[in-house]
Parts: C-alpha cells; structure tokens; sequence
C-alpha cells in the first residue's frame, strides 16, 4: 500500500466550502482544490484538470486533516476500562498493569485499530505515544500497523522501562531507535519520535541522555508533564526547546508557560482526559494568553472515544467557561465582552487541531492548511441530512461535526475515505483486531472484567 501513496495522480475536490486556515487564503465560499501527487497544487474558484480524478464537493466543508498529538494507539482494545477511573492508581491497576501482557501481535493488531477508527473519523495525522515498547519486536509491530494503514503518523517510541525507572533498561531502546530512524528516515508517511521517560520516575541524567540523542538524530519528542515545575527543571537544564511536545501541562505556572512560548513550543491538551482525571483546567486560557501554541489530544481510549470533533467542542466550551469563571470571580457578571474576554472562537479549535499540530509534530511548514505546497492531508465533512449551520463553517466542525460525517479523507493525495466508506481498509478489521487481543492479553492475564460480551 505504501507504494501507491507515493503516486503522481491528480485529484480535484469541487465545489467544497474550503476552510484553508491559512491566513493569506482564508475561507472560500465555494472553492476547488487540486491535489497532484502527495501535495496540494491549487485553491481557488473554477479550477480545472482534465486529467483529475474529480470529487464532488458541493454542499460540504473541506477542512485540513485532523492531527492528534497525544494518543495511546495501543490501548485501543482496552476501551472502556478506565470509563470510570478517578485516581492514578486505578489508570495502574486497570490499564496500565495489562501492558506486560501485550505480546508483538497484540501491539499490532491494537495499533492496527486505533489507526483504522483514528482515519475513519478525519484524524489524517497522529503522535502516537508508545508507552509499550517491550522488547525491539513490539516496536517495529507498531510501525509495521502504521505502514498497513498509511496514516501520517510520528511514532514516538517509548523510553519507559520498569515503572521504578531502572536506569539500566535504557541501552537497548536507544540502540534500537537510532536504528530505527536510520532505517525510516524523516520524509516519508511514517516518522520516528521519542517519547521520553517520564521524568519523575527516572532522572535528569535520563533524560538528558534521551533528548541528546533525539536532538543529534533530529527527532521530535514528547512527554507526560503532571507534575508541577518540570518544565522549569528542563528549561534550567538547558533542554527545553520547541522540538518536545508536553502533554497535560495542566500543573505549569505562568512563568512555565512562558518559557514553552519563549522557545516557540507548544503543549497537548486533552480534554476529555483532564477532565476524567480531574486535573487544574485552567491551563490553555493561560497557555493560549502567553502565546503557547495548543494542540489537541485523545490520550487514552482506555477512557474516551477517539474524536478529535468532540475534542475540539469540549475544549471551546471549556475556555468559555474559564473565562466566564474569572469575570464572575471579578465581579464582571452579567457577561460582557471585552478585549480579549472571550479568549477564542470556535475557530481557534480547528486552529488547534491542524495549524498547531502540525507545527508540534515537526511539520508546521509543510501541513496543517490547505494551500498550495502543503501535504495533501483533506477532510470532506457533509453537514447533510440535517443541513449546515448558519454562521461561520468552522463553527459548524468544531460544535456540531461528529466522525459519522466525516464524508472524504485523503492522506498525502491518496483518497482513503470516500462516500463513508474507507477505501482500502475495513471498520470489520479494527474491531476483528479489538477481540483479538482481548482475548489474547486476557488469557495472559489470567482475569476479564465482567461486562457485555467481548
Ligand atoms: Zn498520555
């Protein structure tokens, strides 16, 4: 499959409301879009190829693709199970502990349904986080589920060992992903990334070793910020640069995001989890006034559904009510606007999630708008039957859009999704692959949680 990503063919998108975010571009009302090879050719009104294939757009919003910047793909078969978790100790005990029961097929199969449902709903990008690199074979089953899928994807690979952070179990995984990246290279669908160890449960040597080798290798980083005041610890160490992703954040001070923004970085919000782990959520209204640049994640399907929409609507809404919650606390109630009071627009979610993501995965050059030179990643969203809402398109995908209308997904100019229908992969297959390794790691583990059928 990865052969016939890499084509010349010519695809016009006709007649779509284009939402290019792009600032030069803007918003077109009815607008045409030329994809030649694996990148956009033209924007405008009236375009024409004879040569194209030609996708009737008419009455739907053409939106650059979705990227998540903080997924656990591998825990796609587990979802439900941390439904109601509410400390840390029930995402170990319920989750996390299940880890060492995934063999090398159980973190293909489970990669390979993540990123089936993750395309399926107009994720065209991912920072998969693997936290469950067990061995050097459970790595490249994950890669190998990603190439079947041809998702874009920035696998950063997982350098947490033992829980209690053994300094003697990183040899091998560095060995390994300098390897890896020699092998795979930084153009193409699939990249390499690191997810570091988490650095309360290692050392600062740990990840400074770890993020000195990503910088001499060129790769992104990411990783797991709850605790208060690390990112102070990486900026007094010399290490924080805009080329790590922290996720959550959600424990940053001011002058901690400051430093992220100083440095050009940005930090991954998922709601859905911020809330389920009931985390500080006033983060992005500060992240968002010190000029941090948010991006948006899932986390962990073990807890939510993978929908970058519902991301997207929640984190609006949530802003909203920060904001409100401070004017209140002002003593500014009845509501009134004011410069910089309400913060965003529906808009800045979308924002969020291409403009933003595709800077935090490495690519803010190349992807994230739709406009010529950029990576043909395309989302077709079809606000019928029940008809588009009134007012600003994005408004509409951001507030009202769900992944069941999600009409058309192209990848780097190859149509994936067309209709509702994938193309070249089968919704029967992610879920084939969900039983699979339930029944699998379950058996390992001795134990099932009760519930419906599996
Ligand atoms: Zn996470």
């Amino acid at each position: 499959m990865p052969a016939t990503h890499a084509n010349e063919s010519r695809l016009l998108i006709k007649g779509a409301t284009v939402l290019t975010m792009d600032p030069a571009l803007g918003d077109l009302t009815t607008g045409d879009i030329l994809v030649v090879g694996d990148r956009i050719s033209a924007v405008g009104p009236e375009l024409s190829d004879p040569a194209a294939e030609v996708i009737d757009a008419r009455g739907m919003i053409a939106i650059p693709g979705l990227i998540d910047t903080h997924m656990h793909a591998w825990q796609t078969p587990l979802k439900g199970l941390h439904a109601s978790g509410w400390t840390f100790d029930d995402y170990q005990s319920r989750v996390f502990c299940l880890r060492e029961h995934f063999g090398v097929e159980d973190i293909h199969d489970a990669t390979l349904a993540g990123s089936i449902e993750m395309l399926d709903a107009g994720v065209t990008g991912v920072l998969d986080f693997c936290h469950n690199v067990m061995s050097p074979q459970h790595a490249e089953a994950a890669l190998n589920a990603h190439r079947a899928t041809g998702q874009r994807t920035l696998w950063a690979y997982g350098m947490l060992g033992d829980l209690d952070g053994s300094p003697q179990e990183d040899g091998w995984r560095l060995d390994h992903i300098r390897a890896l990246r020699e092998e795979t290279g930084d153009g193409g669908l699939l990249r390499i990334g690191m997810a570091l160890a988490s650095i309360e449960r290692g050392s600062m040597g740990r990840i400074d070793k770890e993020i000195g080798l990503a910088r001499e290798l060129g790769m992104r980083m990411t990783l797991h910020q709850n605790p208060a005041g690390q990112i102070r610890a990486l900026h007094e160490a010399g290490l924080l640069g805009p080329d790590i992703v922290p996720a959550h954040a959600n424990a940053a001070d001011d002058e901690e995001l400051e430093l992220i923004a100083a440095c050009g970085g940005g930090i991954s919000f998922t709601p859905e989890c911020e809330f389920g782990g009931g985390r500080s959520m006033t983060v992005l209204n500060r992240a968002h006034r010190a000029g941090v640049t948010p991006s948006l994640g899932i986390d962990t399907p073990a807890r939510v559904p993978i929908d970058l929409f519902a991301a997207m609507r929640l984190t609006f809404l949530l802003m909203r009510s920060v904001d409100a919650f401070d004017e209140r606390e002002a003593g500014r109630y009845p509501l009134t606007r004011r410069p910089g009071i309400p913060m965003v627009e529906p808009r800045h979610m979308l924002e969020y999630a291409t403009v933003n993501a595709a800077r935090a995965i490495g690519l803010g050059d190349d992807l994230g708008r739709l406009a010529p030179g950029q990576l043909a990643d395309i989302v077709l969203v079809d606000p019928e039957p029940y008809g588009v809402a009134l007012g600003d398109p994005a408004a509409h995908v951001v507030l009202r859009t769900q992944p069941r209308d999600v009409d058309t997904v192209v990848v780097g100019g190859t149509v994936r999704k067309r209709a509702g229908s994938l193309t070249d992969l089968d919704r029967a297959d992610a879920g084939a692959a969900t039983r699979a390794v339930r029944e699998r790691i379950f058996a390992d583990a001795g134990s099932a949680p009760q519930g419906v059928a599996r």
